[in-house]
């Protein structure tokens, strides 16, 4: 994808966009500075072309390798509720995919890891963010199920791909009072919850029931 197709495209789907957040609203998203963001960002650019049109749309989307971008709802909840808590300096995304997630994070927080354990999701990620020009983001193409210990602590981390349980390797990266927001269970049923760091240990919240792909071990 050129440059001129972002600033093209971006031009005509901004009622579409608008049209997004305030379905968000409807679907109970309160924080103004999400809303902002989601307004802001065009996710088109985060789908293959014969997609594009489809990217407004409350659905999640292939992105090819099996691998979807999460669907605009969940996305702005669980930054959402990542903000809710204290500043986010350090954040860590295990699960880059297309970008997106990272894309509208980058904007909310100060410095934003991302791990992708697919190298074409990687790259493409990578090209998508130079062409943005969302210069927090640093890439790293690896297995983030174990996290990424050389940026720790995090204030935040946001896991969009689900492991069956909470990975402890995850909560040890986190700084007291730092939460991650993920997705735990399997291909039956899947539920969101937030893990807050505390002095002893950690404690989890259970949000709401969601489905997203497997935390898979490995590269490729
Ligand atoms: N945040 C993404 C969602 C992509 S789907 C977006 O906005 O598009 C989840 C992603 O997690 C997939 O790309 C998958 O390859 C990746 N993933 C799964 N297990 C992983 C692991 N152990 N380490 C890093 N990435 C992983």
């Amino acid at each position: 994808m050129t440059h001129s197709d972002f600033s093209g495209i971006g031009m005509t789907s901004q009622r579409t966009r608008d049209r997004m957040v305030s379905r968000l609203k409807e679907q109970g998203i309160q924080d103004q500075r999400v809303l902002s963001v989601m307004r802001e960002v065009p996710r088109h650019c985060f789908v293959e072309e014969a997609l594009a049109s489809r990217a407004y749309e409350d659905t999640a989307l292939p992105i090819g390798h099996g691998q979807t971008i999460s669907q605009p709802y969940i996305v702005a909840r669980m930054t959402e509720v990542l903000l809710q808590t204290q500043p986010m300096q350090q954040v860590l995304e295990v699960g880059t995919g297309s970008g997106y997630q990272a894309a509208i994070l980058s904007r909310l927080v100060r410095h934003l890891q991302s791990v992708e354990r697919i190298m074409a999701l990687s790259d493409q990620a990578r090209y998508r963010f130079r062409q943005l020009k969302l210069r927090n983001i640093r890439l790293r193409h690896s297995d983030g199920g174990m996290g990424m210990p050389d940026y720790a602590p995090y204030d935040g981390i946001i896991v969009t791909a689900a492991p069956e349980g909470i990975p402890h390797a995850l909560v040890k990266q986190l700084r007291p009072g730092g939460v991650i927001i993920m997705p735990i269970g399997d291909s039956e049923e899947q539920i969101l919850i937030r893990v807050t760091r505390t002095e002893e240990g950690y404690e989890k919240e259970f949000l709401e029931r969601v489905s997203f792909v497997p935390l898979l071990g490995g590269v490729t």
